[in-house]
């Protein structure tokens, strides 16, 4: 990667601008959000006035800002205004896991700012089927309408570490597109990270959005995207290729990128590069965080073996999720979001008395119970052999 402040770069790489910003300060925030976007062409390249622009937030939960579980609403407000003030109509929308979207953005701070300024919610609930017939994953997604009838979308990722895909950035964050528990099928019919990755690029080659910004100023390490640690890596990031926006938030957490199937997928499929990147602005270097906990080991695709070591490589190396008795408040949000049938875990005969237990030969790894834990009480951990596994030199 090279790193020339506004140097020209070559026609063939992918241009990543990242910028320093030590903290939420609005008037800090909004200098440097204006510099970023300055710095890929300006506001004109990415809206004009006619144009109805949707902001894409993570809101995963409804978690205040310091917890750095959604996208700050200091970064939400900021962009918002460079695209009112370009004459843009703007919107916004996510679809969280659980719970009402009004509730949660309000909890996450981006409700009052959108209030203050005029930005109504978009059509999250309802969605439209669309066809797409060079997807390589999926070739018929349902999208939400309020994605549908935007011109634009602009695209505001929170810098975070994810149980199934080691990181969430620029790409993962278009899933929420896809309204409510729908969402959930996709992790029941692709239930390896292989494939539910590819899906992913899928839906970013569908909704292209025109410009991606992540905020990262605040991260997320550890146990995420819900319950993990926050860290300040102090960086904001801008790109139209959410490929190479995602490898230099890989080398920030001193993660490699095609550890990332996300990655992998994006340049196989065209959607951006992990390669050939010219990042602008700031050293990655100067702000590139070692001690960032992500996994970084290598693991084993099970799809890839014989079915029967394949099942025996399920339970005995890959990570799983184990679920911590004392921290559990029996919300049984982990039941009802896991994706397969019967149940991978459940409350069993207990009658919610007791926690939810796990059947591991149920259980497809995809997490989602993990990630939709309001107390962090389930965490991922590899078993012994797995642990072995990782440190033989493959
Ligand atoms: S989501 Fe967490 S707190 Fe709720 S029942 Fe499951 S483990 Fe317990
Ligand atoms: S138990 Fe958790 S990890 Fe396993 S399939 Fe259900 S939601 Fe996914």
């Amino acid at each position: 990667m090279s790193n020339p402040e506004n140097a020209s770069h070559p026609t063939d790489s992918s241009v990543v601008v990242l910028l320093r910003c030590d903290e939420y300060d609005p008037a800090r925030v909004a200098e440097t959000v204006s510099r970023g976007i300055s710095m890929l062409g300006g506001i004109r390249q990415f809206a004009t006035p006619e144009d109805r622009i949707l902001l894409k937030p993570n809101l995963l939960v409804g978690k205040r800002p310091e917890r750095a579980v959604t996208t700050h609403p200091v970064v939400f407000e900021a962009v918002a205004r460079c695209f009112q003030e370009a004459g843009a109509t703007v919107t916004y929308g996510d679809s969280p896991g659980f719970g009402r979207i009004e509730t949660i953005a309000r909890r996450a701070g981006i409700g009052a700012v959108a209030d203050a300024l005029d930005i109504p919610l978009a059509d999250f609930r309802t969605g439209k089927t669309v066809s797409f017939p060079e997807g390589h994953a999926i070739k018929q997604f349902e999208i939400a309408v309020g994605a549908l009838e935007a011109d634009g979308i602009v695209s505001l990722s929170k810098l975070k570490t994810h149980a199934l895909t080691r990181m969430t950035g620029a790409v993962k964050n278009l899933f929420g597109c896809i309204p409510g528990m729908l969402k959930g099928e996709f992790h029941g019919r692709l239930t390896d990270v292989e494939r539910f990755s590819a899906m992913l690029v899928d839906l970013n080659r569908l909704l292209r959005p025109r410009l991606h910004i992540m905020d990262g100023i605040v991260a997320m390490e550890g146990n995420g995207p819900h319950n993990g640690r926050p860290r300040a890596l102090r960086s904001l990031l801008f790109s139209t290729d959410p490929v190479a926006l995602d490898a230099v938030m890989c080398r920030l957490v001193h993660l490699e990128p095609t550890l990332m199937a996300t990655e992998v997928w994006g340049e196989r499929l065209g959607m951006g590069r992990h390669t050939r990147i010219t990042v602008i602005g700031d050293a990655v270097e100067s702000l590139a965080c070692s001690e960032f906990d992500v996994n970084r080991k290598t693991d084993f695709s099970v799809h890839m073996v014989h079915p029967l070591i394949s099942r025996l490589m399920k339970n005995y190396v890959t990570p799983r999720p184990v679920l911590c008795a004392e921290r559990c408040i029996r919300c049984g949000n982990c039941v009802k979001i896991c994706p397969v049938t019967p149940k991978a875990l459940d409350f069993q005969d207990s009658g919610e008395t007791e926690p939810p237990r796990y059947n591991y030969k149920q259980c497809i790894r995809c997490y989602c119970c993990q990630e939709m834990c309001p107390e962090g009480a389930i965490e991922v951990e590899t078993p012994l052999l797995g642990r072995i596994a990782r440190r033989l030199p493959l």
